[in-house]
């Protein structure tokens, strides 16, 4: 078996579990959390893989292939495997995909450890497994586009397990129901929901930063998004993106990233060459984004991962304009630069 083998053996088998997951629901909701945690587990580890076989093992240091290959190891814990895949990557999961994943793993060891009387007919048990499923699925989904490059072979089992988590919030429609009083009273307090990201149900609750950008929060899964809302910049229909500034364009096919954004949000400002006179853009301290924090009213947001912020600061080395702390960044820099301490490296 050579690693490209391996990588694609435990994909195929990720996906084979991610599909059990969802079908067995029904029968098994037991079996359904543990498969489809251990799905989501062995895609991070197979992202890992495609850096080095031994990261996916609990310490790489003593990993050794002919064990490896015998299923003689412990492999990464969640927690080390999103550290390994930003510091050696150099890509962040980010803490709404890890919370959603953390969600799952955590109630999965609850299944295996204690006995849950009566499962099977206890529906609201059952939904808020269902809405941890939306949710883990809607940021697993994003992170496996943008791995592409890696998952480019599993085009079709990424779709297939699309349409089937489309038809699995189906077990969310009773709580969609129940909620309508208070989706209504959001509605005529001028706040009306729009459609979920993750459950596909129209509960998200905006709450406006300004005619573009509002953060929503799902009654019916609990899911949580920033949206921005803009003309595609290749067909010029209305196109939302949910909480990354990437996205394909819904009626033209054509793909949307961050610079795009960052011209949008930055147009109707100010006019634009005062606006880079300003330092802005500035850089995003979560995603290490170049250029790609936009000021809107009195808050910076991040046209790459949505993230906002109450002020930025200058990088007391560089002097570019960043989100985060710049409290030693004459020492140890910004997320552009090495600081005082790399470029004195540097000098050796
Ligand atoms: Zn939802
Ligand atoms: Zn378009
Ligand atoms: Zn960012
Ligand atoms: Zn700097």
């Amino acid at each position: 078996m050579t690693h490209h083998d391996i990588f694609d053996s435990l994909t195929r088998n990720a996906f084979d579990f991610l599909e059990r997951g969802i079908a067995e629901f029904d029968k098994s909701p037991k079996y359904s959390v543990i498969h489809f945690c251990a799905a989501v587990e062995m895609l991070l580890k197979a992202r890992l893989m495609k850096e080095h076989w031994s990261l996916i093992v609990s310490k790489p240091d003593q990993a050794n292939l002919t064990k490896f290959m015998a299923g003689d190891f412990i492999s990464v814990t969640l927690e080390d495997c999103r550290a390994r895949i930003r510091d050696v990557a150099g890509e962040d999961i980010g803490d709404d995909a890890y919370n959603s994943f953390r969600a799952l793993a955590n109630h999965r060891n609850k299944m295996v450890h204690f006995f849950h009387q009566g499962l099977d007919s206890d529906e609201k048990a059952k939904a808020q497994i269902v809405a941890e499923h939306c949710r883990s699925w809607f940021h697993l989904h994003r992170l496996l586009n943008r791995w592409g490059g890696y998952f480019h072979d599993f085009g079709s089992e990424i779709a297939h397990a699309d349409r089937a988590m489309k038809g699995h919030r189906k077990y969310l429609a009773a709580k969609f129901k129940a909620l309508k009083p208070e989706l209504d009273a959001a509605r005529k307090a001028g706040s009306a929901p729009k459609a979920c990201s993750a459950c596909g149900f129209k509960a998200a609750i905006p709450d406006a930063l300004d005619d573009q950008i509002a953060s929503l929060r799902c009654l019916v899964c609990d899911h949580t998004e920033t949206q921005v809302e803009l003309e595609c910049p290749h067909c010029g229909e209305s196109v939302v993106l949910a909480n990354e500034g990437y996205a394909t364009c819904d009626h033209c096919g054509g793909s949307i990233e961050p610079e795009h954004l960052v011209d949008v949000l930055t147009k109707d400002v100010v006019g634009t060459k005062d606006y880079f006179e300003t330092g802005l853009p500035a850089n995003c301290g979560t995603c290490e984004g170049y250029h790609t924090v936009v000021e809107r009213d009195d808050m910076y947001f991040c046209a790459n991962c949505f993230e906002l912020s109450d002020h930025v600061e200058q990088c007391e080395w560089c002097n570019e304009l960043n989100t985060g702390d710049m409290e030693h960044s004459y020492s140890v820099g910004c997320s552009h630069c090495d600081g005082k301490v790399g470029w004195e490296k540097d000098d050796d």
